[in-house]
């Protein structure tokens, strides 16, 4: 947890320097913003996680949640005085990640936040090319083209999800029927052609011009999608 950087934004300067004093104790670097607009500010920055209070003077952490959520799924803990359930909905709904009722112990708010961010390090994402085109879903096994759930089998999984996460390394034939069944198989090499022809089948707009698996002539194949930025 070192290094891990984490904005506070409340208004309280008595409940924000008891954060800022837990998380700090725990090595955590905090930045502290009293308003907003200072929160909003400092968002050009890369923060690991956002505690951020609901009731601001200047704008509420619902509209600060959504302006972050515009750009990034950093986790966020809502810090609310309303104890409502409507409130904890929406507060959530919003897009935090979970929400601490005042008062509330500090103990257990660095619980959270530290619950919080190994959640994040043991998350495999989505990955997605060519403005979200392509989307791979590795914990579901599951491959969208362009919003359409793509059904492939295991072994055309394996391979599409191998050359995607190398993008631009060329791979011999040999080298992916290793990948499916992690050992040498001579003569397999033109099965790989027919996994690669299915998987194309599925994912690609033009199969004669395809954007993202390649043949690299003579050697093998190479994924050539465009990763989105996060
Ligand atoms: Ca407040």
């Amino acid at each position: 947890m070192i290094n891990k950087k984490i904005l506070i934004v409340e208004d309280e300067v008595k409940i924000s320097d008891i954060v800022k004093a837990y998380l700090e104790k725990e090595g955590f670097t905090t930045t502290v913003a009293p308003t907003g607009q200072k929160a909003i500010s400092l968002l050009k920055e890369r923060y690991d996680l956002i505690i951020l209070d609901l009731m601001l003077p200047d704008m509420s952490g619902e509209d600060i949640c959504q302006v972050v959520r515009e750009d990034s799924d950093t986790p966020i803990i809502m810090l609310t005085a309303k104890s409502d359930e409507d409130d904890r909905i929406h507060g959530l709904g919003i897009g935090a990640d979970d929400y601490v009722v005042k008062p509330f112990s500090p103990r257990e708010l660095v619980a959270r936040v530290k619950a919080h961010l190994r959640r994040v390090k043991g998350k495999k994402d989505t990955s997605s090319f060519n403005s979200r085109d392509l989307v791979i879903d590795p914990l579901r096994f599951e491959v969208r083209k362009n919003d359409i759930t793509v059904i492939l089998t295991p072994t055309e999984f394996k391979l599409l999800q191998c050359l995607s996460e190398h993008p631009g390394q060329v791979f011999t034939r040999l080298q992916l029927v290793n990948v499916i069944l992690g050992y040498d198989f001579e003569g397999y090499d033109r099965t790989i052609d027919a996994h690669i022809k299915n998987i194309r089948h599925k994912i690609e707009d033009n199969q004669k011009s395809p954007s993202y698996i390649k043949t690299v002539y003579g050697i093998g194949y190479k994924f050539s999608g465009q990763a989105d930025a996060d």
